[in-house]
Parts: structure tokens; sequence; C-alpha cells
């Protein structure tokens, strides 16, 4: 579905704070109830009502009435908040064309002021192969969809972390600018993906360094497991960038070796495929589809000088947890394992786009916001943020148990919302002092400062 970010100059604070409302409600609910967003928001009488029909009219959010009158923030709706805070910070100014649709994401182009050109990707675990939607909905058979922007935020930040620490080993990564929410911000890769690429002048230089890279990446403790020609850039000299990295393991992963095999038997294959006479020539005529590799120069996992864990330090630096890297990794295992085909990003089931992904920004012409927000304010929502993170993590935790005990039903579900619901209506009636959601900030401290904190990211747009 098309929609025209333009939208977002005319987006008013009160639009974005309600906004943000809906996002805050989505940690403890699937259907956030208007009247909570109401509480949450705090606009004037009947403010908020106004805008969440000017939200709903742009698709920001999803109405549903269908158990109790709620709404959902789409991921449209999702981008535009990460849009904001990244305009906000002075990471860009303007929005342009989309540049990429990945098996899992949009890429645009996004400018600074001064024109410096960068990418900008936008996370969507809802949209995967086939097969992966299956033991993905298998995984999350009781969990709610707002887990969806919950592991898009996570695949971002384990992706900008990732991106961080490989170029701070010399890796030829982007350079990751900055990340929020399930927006990764990077420089632009100046080339093409390697499955784009019909021609090389030095087919076999290029083989060489592609195959190092999966030994150097293994001796700094890591396996893409998606290392393949959708995810090599390739610039006019031939020089080669590596991108895309949420699926990433450390070689003390009990499939490491066979995800390390795989990395290697992609580039066998594809450059035995489109560059075979170079290949063959390169490497004393071995058959490509040979399987029995001790004949053959091919790097082995066994062989390669691993130090696991070399780069957990510089992971933690920015923010990525060790408890988010098993979340997240649980999550993309079905995947990585599924796709052991090898067909790759190739295999798009487009059909569940509609489902997880309603919304999706395409054909972009530049758009020009304005930078709205001091330093200060930046900082505060980064510590709302991080607040949020913990409280998603450990309400992940909850989801887990739930998965335990088989017999999570609607009917539950139903009487616990009407719970919460019944609840906010009774703080409502008191007055807006005295609410808090109980269940949301239990684990943060006292009311008065989560109140206040809520106050201070929602004046901040
Ligand atoms: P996914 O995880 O969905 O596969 P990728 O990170 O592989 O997403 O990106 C999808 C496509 O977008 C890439 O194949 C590439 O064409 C383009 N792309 C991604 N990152 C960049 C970048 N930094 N510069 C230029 N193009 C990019
Ligand atoms: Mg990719």
């Amino acid at each position: 579905m098309k929609l025209d970010v333009d939208v977002l100059r005319y987006l008013s604070r009160e639009d974005f704070r309600v906004l943000t409302a809906v996002e805050m409600g989505m940690r403890n609910h699937e259907i956030v109830p208007s009247v909570l967003i109401d509480r949450i928001a705090s606009l004037k009488h009947g403010g908020t009502y106004k805008v969440l029909k000017n939200l709903l009219k742009h698709k920001l959010l999803h109405h549903d009435a269908s158990k109790y009158d709620g709404f959902r923030l789409t991921y449209l709706g999702y981008d535009f908040l990460a849009i904001k805070t990244m305009v906000n910070r002075g990471v860009f100014t303007a929005v342009g064309r989309q540049i990429g649709v990945g098996k899992e994401s949009d890429i645009f182009e996004v400018s600074r002021e001064d024109g410096t050109i960068m990418a900008m990707k936008l996370h969507r675990l809802g949209r995967t192969s086939f097969r992966a939607v299956k033991s993905k909905r298998d995984y999350l058979r009781h969990r709610n969809n707002y887990n969806w922007l919950y592991l898009s935020r996570l695949a971002a930040l384990k992706e900008y972390a990732f991106m961080k620490a490989l170029e701070e080993h010399g890796f030829p990564v982007p350079n990751a600018v900055d990340c929020n929410r399930h927006c990764v911000v990077m420089s632009l890769v100046q080339g093409y993906p390697l499955v784009q690429v019909k021609e090389l002048q030095n087919p076999e230089v290029v083989f060489e360094t592609i195959l190092g890279l999966i030994v150097r990446l293994a001796e700094h403790g890591l396996i893409h497991c998606d290392f393949n020609e959708f995810n090599i850039m390739i610039d006019d000299d031939e020089k080669v960038t590596m991108i895309d990295f949420p699926q990433m393991v450390s070689v003390s992963h009990r499939n490491a070796e066979m995800y390390f095999d795989r990395d290697v038997e992609c580039i066998y294959k594809f450059f035995g495929k489109r560059f075979k006479m170079t290949f063959e020539e390169h490497d004393d005529n071995v058959d490509v589809s040979e399987v029995d590799t001790d004949e053959s120069s091919r790097p082995s996992f066994s062989s390669v000088n691993k130090t696991a864990g070399f780069l957990d330090k510089e992971l933690a630096a920015s923010g990525f947890t060790r408890k988010e890297q098993d979340e997240i990794e649980r999550f993309i295992e079905g995947d990585i394992e599924d796709d052991a085909g090898g067909e790759g990003e190739g295999t798009e089931d487009n059909g569940h786009e509609s489902e997880l992904n309603q919304t999706t920004i395409k054909d972009l012409d530049s758009l020009k916001l304005e930078q709205e927000k001091t330093t200060s304010s930046h900082n505060e929502e980064d510590r709302i943020e991080e607040s949020q993170q913990t409280s998603n993590v450990s309400q992940s935790r909850e989801s887990e148990n739930e998965e335990e005990s088989e017999d999570v039903n609607d009917a539950q579900l139903v009487k616990s919302l009407t719970k919460q619901r019944r609840r906010a209506i009774a703080a409502a009636s008191r007055g807006r002092k005295n609410y808090a959601s109980r269940n949301s900030y239990k684990d943060k401290g006292g009311k008065s400062s989560h109140n206040s904190k809520i106050q201070k990211q929602l004046n901040s747009w």
C-alpha cells in the first residue's frame, strides 16, 4: 500500500503525542483501549478522539472494536515515530526514494541538510519467506501482534550494534550512523548487490576477498548466516561491502559449523554459476558441485582460529544485551534454518504482507522536515527508550511463561483486558493525577516518576 510520507509534515505535536501514547500502551496491550490512550496522552477534553480520527485517516493507526474500542500502531505509524525521532535528533532532514526491498525490510535514501545521502533501513519482521512465516507463527502462537514491533526493534538494534562493532574491527561494512525503534541509518553503499553484477574484471580476486571475509568473521567469533549475493555489495572498483546483519550468530552457536559451511557454499555456488570459467581456473578445476570439501581448498570451520565472544563487549556498548541477543536469535533461528535450502532472499511470500505489514511507504519524493528539538530532550527520550526496552524484555519473558502453559485463551485475554479497561475508566473518573497503569509501569519505580517521564517524552515531540 502506498502512502504519502508528506503527511509527516502536517502532523502536529498532538498527533505525535497520541501516536506515542498508543506506542506506550502497546507495551502490554495488543489493542490499546481508547480510554487508556486518552489517559496517557492527556490532551484537553475530547482532544484525543479527534486526533485518533486523523491518525486513522492517514493509516498510522488501526482501529479494532472487536473486543473493546481500541487502536494499535500500523507499521507506517511506527515508521513515522522513528523518522520523526531521527529528524529531531538531526540525523537527517529528508526522506527520498526507496532503494531496496529486502527480505524483511524497506530501505530508503535519506539526506542531511548538506545534501549527504545515507541509507535508512526499516525492519519489518512480518515480511518473510513462506516457510519462515510458519515457524515464526508457531513461535508466536501465544504472543500478541505488538511483538512484531518489538522484534523489529530488536533486529534493528542488533544490526546497528553489529555494524558498529564490525566497522571498528576494520570490516568493509556501511558506517552505522544511528538507530531508533526499528530503524537503522547507515552510510549509503556506492555499488550494487552482487546478484545484479553480470561481469567482473577480477572475479577470482573478488571471490577470494569474500571467502576471506567469512574466515575473518569467524576469527572474530562470528558467522554472518546470510552471506550471499544479495548481501554483498560491489562497487565499480570491485570493492566489496557486506550488509544485513540481524541474523549473525556466534561461532559458539550449536549450529555454527553448519552456518559457516552454508555461507561458504553459497559463495562457491554463486561464483561457480555466474563466473564459472574464471572460478574453475582459479580453483585448480575443482568441480564446484563437488560435495566432498576435503579435496578442495575450501575454508573449513575447524581450521579457523576462532575467538568466540570477542565482539561481545562492543555489542554491549551499543546497547545490545546478551538477553536481547538470545531473544532475537531464538526468533530468527527458524528463519535461517528454514532457509537452508539456499533459496535465500528470492523466497518471498507477499501474501503475508497484507496481514502483518499493513502499510509500506514507497516512491517518496523528497520530503523536507524541520529539526524541532533540543539535545536535552533527545537525552530524555533515550532514557525513556532504555526503560522501554527493559520493560519489553521482561514483557517477553512473561510471554514465554505464557507459552509454557498452553491454555492462554481468548476468554482470559478478554477478561484481563476488561479488567484493565475498568481500571483505566476508574482512574479516569478519579481524575488524571491518580492514574498509573499498574501493568505497564510496575517495575520502574514510583508512579510519579513514570508519569513525569512519560509526560517529558510526550512533551518532547
Ligand atoms: P534485508 O535484511 O531485508 O535483506 P538488506 O540489508 O539486505 O535487507 O537490504 C536490502 C537491499 O537494500 C540490499 O540488497 C541493497 O540493494 C539495499 N541496501 C541495503 N543497505 C544499503 C546501503 N547501506 N547502501 C545502499 N544500498 C543498500
Ligand atoms: Mg538482505
